[in-house]
């Protein structure tokens, strides 16, 4: 297939492109390289734009033929979202429904979208599936929801395919160890935690020891980032047989506390690792855990790194070795 990749410059966004090549599929990565790096796609065709510049768009749709959409741009950090919702109901909404409506012009009837945990807010059951209520408290989880709603008139009005993944806590990099987690600032738990492991940064804070969880820190499901590669592959299978709008939670179904993901590490570098409390962050529910039965019945998906070990020694060796 011919797959266009928006954000492939990305985190999730260049494993995703290093899958889809590995299975044989034709690649055009579109990104702003706000966030992303030339350098974790320097073997496909990359178009610099954002989704917010209607005239990149046309070029980027003009004379191409794409078979199906992977959407991953977007502004995804909590607390900022809760400083500055503007900018993620701009970027993540009507970027977004710039990229439907080019979509829409060009023929293109396939998208895998990026969502998120976020879209559900503090939860009401152990496990998160899908029919859970979906009721976001923070805007960032809003604007992604929004978006869902989106596609699933889409699907209704103009009978565009979609899959919508909500990725839990995406952790790890490829284990060839060339590609991985790079922010400025970094601001996601467990690249803070290898980087304090290699004394790097400004020492790594734990945000709230008085949440209603075993150790008063927060509980995230953190799902390895081949696995969610493996996901949107198994979502492109998955919308040749069926018309509509879906959703899918992603994640391993296991819950780790902040400082269990800190013993963790302690374990696979063997360094030490101190650490300080701070207050909560903002927007920050106290436990989110996937249940991922659905995808697993029908995607036939089952994550392969199922040990917060095993995610975190693969985001070790990439952080050992950064190269952007
Ligand atoms: N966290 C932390 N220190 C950090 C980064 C994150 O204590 O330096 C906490 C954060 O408050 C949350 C969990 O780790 O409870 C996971 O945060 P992250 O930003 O990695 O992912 P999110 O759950 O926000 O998507």
């Amino acid at each position: 297939m011919k797959v266009l990749v928006c954000g492939g410059a990305g985190y999730i966004g260049s494993h995703m492109v290093r899958r889809l090549l590995g299975y044989g599929h034709d690649v055009v990565v579109f990104d702003n390289l706000s966030t992303g790096h030339k350098k974790a796609v320097s073997n496909v065709p990359l178009v610099v734009g954002d989704l917010l510049d209607a005239e990149a768009l046309r070029r980027l749709f003009a004379g191409r033929r794409f078979d199906a959409v992977m959407h991953f741009c977007a502004l995804s950090l909590v607390g900022e979202s809760v400083r500055d919702p503007y900018q993620y109901y701009v970027n993540n909404v009507a970027g977004t429904l710039n990229l439907l409506r080019s979509m829409f012009t060009a023929e293109v009837s396939r998208l895998v979208f990026s969502s998120t945990a976020a879209v559900f807010g503090n939860p009401r059951a152990r496990f998160i599936d899908e029919l859970h209520p979906t009721c976001p408290i923070n805007p960032y989880g809003a604007s992604k929801l929004m978006v869902e709603r989106v596609l699933a008139d889409a699907a209704r009005a103009y009978g565009l395919r979609t899959v919508a993944l909500r990725y839990f806590n995406a952790a790890g990099a490829d284990p060839a160890g060339d590609i991985g987690e790079s922010h400025e600032p970094e601001t996601h738990l467990i690249p803070n935690v290898l980087r304090s492991a290699l004394g790097l940064g400004k020492g790594l804070k734990v945000f709230g020891n008085d949440y209603a969880t075993a150790d008063g820190t927060c509980v995230r499901d953190y799902v390895h980032v081949n696995d969610l590669a493996d996901a949107h592959l198994a979502a492109l299978d998955f919308m040749e047989g069926r018309e509509g709008a879906h959703a899918f939670n992603l994640g391993n179904g296991q819950g780790f506390t902040v400082l269990q993901v800190i013993e963790a590490a302690r374990r696979v570098t063997g360094k030490p690792i101190e650490f300080e409390y701070a207050t909560r962050r903002e927007g920050d529910p106290a436990v989110l855990v996937a249940s991922g039965q659905k995808a697993r019945d029908q995607l036939a998906w089952t994550p392969k790194y199922d040990s917060i070990e095993s995610i975190i020694d693969t985001a070790w060796r990439w952080h050992r070795a950064v190269r952007y």
